[in-house]
């Protein structure tokens, strides 16, 4: 409910008219009673107005602590919680849609299912646990076992190979560009970046230092390092440059290299490179070694091509499903426990004195899993055991 109001001073004086929207608890974004003033003054009057909030009782929020009340009012799952921070911080609009989704708890829903599938898996060890008396055929198991491999094993999996693409999404990625003077690499970099950024010229050893341009491939945000040629060297500058270019080099997520198709001495690489791009393929008609990417930048040939060899190398793939896409290094550290736990909980659920091992493991799997969301309750298993199943049969 907006109600158009007038908000006083200590003096009782008028500082500014606006709108008051009341957000009775639960159906605010904190999940608390919620008021949010619409000011129409400028800087001067927003400042007094806030002072004046301020000495009625009010305070500043911390970084975050909006978001984080929200968690803790149970309005959203930590997993939603950190995609706020993505949509903020998104640096492409894949990134950000992926953020959105996560923020929308579809991530937190499949791990909620994988939770829920898990507590079932538990809850029947525990209840052959509970009956050790009694003979449980071994086909019994054998189920246990394939449901585990469907419902968790396989998915868990599927989700910890989005990882890489995932986290690259919000990490960004390095590409190093690499190959002799006068190849083509500032030339390739500003195709690639759309816009005139790194020096082109026909002087070899022009690009003396590491030239860094952002873009995106694929959605991906890339920096893309432009590194001196590679080549033997009697000045000085030019030789730091090379010796900066194979550090680049070695610390980026991919390296490109590419050769002259006019100068077959360009051919070879002494750095491993990830790509191969054989650029100025219209000035030579000559048979080029496999590996190559033939182009020629100056017309726009073969550009596309190296874009997705380089989306490729950075982990792009096909995903069935964007939203089990895993964004996080914390995820993915607690998919992984996830899966250690469960499959170690595997290896003992055929021996009838170890199941209780099994038991555990699957526990801690649960709570792994369970943490992506903030939930670390492991009495809740227990709980759910006994409501789930009917112990007299
Ligand atoms: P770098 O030293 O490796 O960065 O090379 P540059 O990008 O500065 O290019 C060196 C020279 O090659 C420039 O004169 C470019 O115009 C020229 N060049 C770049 N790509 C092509 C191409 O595909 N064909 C031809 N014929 N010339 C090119
Ligand atoms: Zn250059």
């Amino acid at each position: 409910m907006a109600t158009l109001t007038s908000w006083l001073d200590a003096g009782g004086d008028i500082l500014d008219q606006g709108l008051s929207l009341y957000f009775p608890a639960p159906y605010s974004y904190t999940g608390e009673h919620t008021v949010e003033l619409q000011g129409h003054g400028g800087p001067v009057i927003l400042r007094a107005l806030l002072d004046r909030l301020y000495q009625l009782g009010c305070k500043p929020a911390e970084p975050g602590e909006f978001t984080r009340r929200a968690v803790e009012n149970g309005k959203m799952d930590l997993a939603q919680a950190e995609a706020v921070a993505a949509c903020i911080d998104a640096a492409t609009i894949r990134a950000g849609k992926q953020a959105q989704r996560q923020l929308q708890g579809a991530f937190g829903q499949h791990i909620e299912l994988l939770m829920q599938q898990l507590t079932s898996l538990v809850a029947h060890v525990e209840a052959s646990l509970d009956f050790p008396e009694e003979e449980i055929p071994a086909l019994y198991f054998d189920q246990l076992a394939e449901k585990m491999q469907q419902q968790l094993i396989m998915p868990i999996r599927a989700m910890l190979d989005s990882a890489p693409l995932g986290e690259r999404l919000f990490d960004g990625a390095t590409v190093a560009i690499i190959g002799a003077p006068n190849v083509g690499k500032s030339s390739l970099l500003n195709a690639l970046a759309g816009r005139e950024r790194a020096i082109v010229s026909d002087i070899p050893g022009t690009t003396r230092d590491v030239l860094e341009v952002d873009f995106e491939i694929h959605g991906i945000p890339v920096r893309l390092a432009d590194t001196a040629g590679l080549r033997i060297s009697d000045d000085l500058i030019e030789q730091e440059g090379v010796r900066r270019a194979e550090l680049t080099a070695a610390h980026a997520d991919a390296t490109l290299f590419i050769a002259d198709a006019s100068r077959p001495e360009t051919w070879d690489c002494a750095i491993d490179a990830d790509i191969f791009m054989m650029n100025k393929m219209d000035l030579a008609h000559s048979n080029i070694p496999e590996r190559f990417i033939a182009a020629s930048v100056a017309d726009g040939v073969g550009v596309e091509e190296v874009k997705d060899a380089l989306a490729t190398t950075l982990g792009d793939i096909e995903i069935a499903d964007e939203s089990m896409m895993v964004t996080r290094e914390r995820h993915r550290q607690n998919l992984l426990e996830a899966l250690s736990c469960v499959e170690a909980g595997m290896h003992t659920l055929h021996s009838e004195e170890k199941l209780e091992i099994t038991a555990m493991q699957w526990r801690h799997a649960w709570s792994a899993l369970g943490g992506i969301l903030g939930i670390g309750d492991v009495e809740h298993i227990l709980d759910r055991v006994f409501s789930e199943f009917c112990i007299g049969k």
